[in-house]
């Protein structure tokens, strides 16, 4: 039976404080999307933002005997439409669950609630040397729970993980209310299915993250050696690329930009750089050994055609990490824009800039690929006429073309921002239909009601 949403209103409203269920006409249009541009058709119903288990676990009751479904939200930094909601959707946000719960050096680990975010997390470590590692560009405002959720990358993960390597245990809150404790916060733990690395990455359709132990590395210090290296085409840059990981060596960056990436910065700032060679390669290394790695990356680079600057300087540095800082403001400033995310093996990535550039030559579209080197992830973004909330049917395909070359390359869909509302039509391409069927009913045994995040991830 449909929900009755003056009942859930109601439903909420006794058991919840005032101050948590929002309704206002403003906040709720803001939920139908989140930093991808999607748009779903109307507003939710209500936003309720919890402070505690106890909160999130009424709220799922109440939804489970309303039939009423959830979508939960962290910052709504995400980039796949996962945390839009609908017509007749609950939003939960977990943002105000943002407390450090624990701190064990002793172990390795923290225990804190989802809605902390990455940044203040790392700035409150620190205090006890400890650090971390998941490192998404949006650290600042993303939430770890939406990167355990999302299964977050970012720029050091060739050395140091992604979010899954980073995550010991988990409570989840299950769409009827039940409460289950997943994973271990030993450092071995071998019991049961692995539920734990089944939750990470699952886009909130499986149950409400509300408190994870977070596994932790000492802080790195000392200084960060960082070389800026122009090549005179991306083939030879990655190339070069990976050359560094053939020769056993381990960056905590590997950034490259290619010929339209150097374009748009040179426009954008006014810095000629489109002149200094037709793509560009940003190493940084860190840790005891950093000196030293940096001096023989320095040779394996300039053995590769690469016209290399070295330096610890900071401003220098600093100049030299901007060529890829202003990589996004200047594609911004160009037009409207979809940015999207594909991983081939290392070894497969000068095949697959070459695959990218016939799709944009064969559909007139711009598309400026800057890629985390170190693991072959790459992030074609379009820039075209109209507005980001509107892609234009031509760019999807020609989207749909690189996913489709990613995969041929042996590679995948989505290195880090996941499938949410905009990659579903091209899921089942990558799993096949036995797996796909397999996951969806895996999907039934955690919400045999569907009222976790319904209408993402999966093909309709
Ligand atoms: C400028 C910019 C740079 C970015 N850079 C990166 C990057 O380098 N690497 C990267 O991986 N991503 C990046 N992203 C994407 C985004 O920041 C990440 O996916 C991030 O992890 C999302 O966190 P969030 O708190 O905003 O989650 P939201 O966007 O709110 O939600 C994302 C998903 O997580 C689910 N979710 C959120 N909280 C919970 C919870 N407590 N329990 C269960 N499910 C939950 C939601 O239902 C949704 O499916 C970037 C985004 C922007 C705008």
């Amino acid at each position: 039976m449909p929900a009755n949403h003056d009942d859930v209103l109601r439903r909420l409203r006794a058991e919840l404080p005032d101050d948590r269920i929002r309704t206002d006409a403003a906040t709720l249009e803001a939920l139908r999307t989140d930093r991808s541009g999607v748009r779903t058709p109307g507003p939710p119903l209500a936003l309720v933002e919890a402070t505690t288990i106890a909160e999130v676990r009424a709220v799922c009751r109440i939804a489970t005997a309303t039939r009423t479904p959830i979508v939960t939200r962290g910052a709504g930094s995400g980039l796949a439409g996962a945390a839009a909601a609908g017509p007749g959707e609950l939003v939960l946000s977990t943002e105000r669950m943002a407390r450090i719960v624990e701190v064990s050096p002793e172990n390795q680990y923290c225990v804190v609630e989802p809605g902390i975010l990455n940044g203040d997390l790392n700035r409150a470590l620190a205090e006890h040397g400890l650090w971390w590692p998941p490192d998404p560009a949006s650290k600042d405002f993303s939430t770890v729970g939406g990167n355990i959720a999302m299964n977050a990358g970012g720029l050091l993960c060739a050395k140091y993980g992604v979010t899954r390597e980073a995550v010991l245990a988990l409570k989840v809150v299950l769409a009827s209310g039940e409460l289950i404790e997943v994973g271990h916060r030993t450092v071995k733990g071998v019991t049961g299915y692995d539920l734990c690395a089944l939750m990470i990455g699952s886009e909130g359709t499986l149950g409400v993250i509300v408190e994870a132990t977070l596994k932790l590395r000492p802080a790195v210090t000392g200084p960060v050696p960082t070389i800026g290296a122009y090549f005179d085409s991306i083939a030879d840059a990655a190339t070069a690329s990976a050359a560094i990981t053939a020769a056993g060596l381990q960056p905590a960056i590997q950034e490259l930009l290619d010929t339209n990436m150097l374009l748009a910065v040179t426009e954008h700032t006014g810095v000629d750089l489109a002149s200094a060679g037709a793509a560009y390669l940003l190493v940084q290394t860190d840790g005891p050994d950093a000196a030293d790695e940096a001096e023989r990356i320095l040779a394996v680079l300039e053995r590769a055609g690469g016209r290399a600057t070295l330096t610890t300087d900071p401003d220098a540095a600093a100049s030299l990490v901007d060529v890829r800082r202003q990589g996004f403001p200047a594609l911004e400033a160009r037009g409207a824009f979809l940015v999207e995310d594909c991983a081939v093996p290392r070894s497969r990535l000068v095949e697959m800039y070459a695959r990218i550039d016939e799709v944009a030559a064969r559909h007139d579209v711009f598309i400026a690929t800057p890629c985390h080197a170190g693991d072959g992830n790459l992030h074609p973004t379009f820039v075209f006429e109209g507005t980001t909330d509107a892609v234009p049917e031509h760019v999807w395909q020609a989207a749909g073309e690189i996913f489709t070359a990613a995969l041929e390359l042996g590679g995948t869909l989505s290195g880090e921002h996941g499938i949410g509302l905009l990659k579903r039509r091209w899921l089942g391409d990558e799993l096949g239909d036995a797996q796909l069927e397999l996951q969806r009913r895996i999907k039934d045994v955690f919400d045999p009601l569907g009222l976790l995040n319904p209408g993402k991830v999966f093909p309709d």
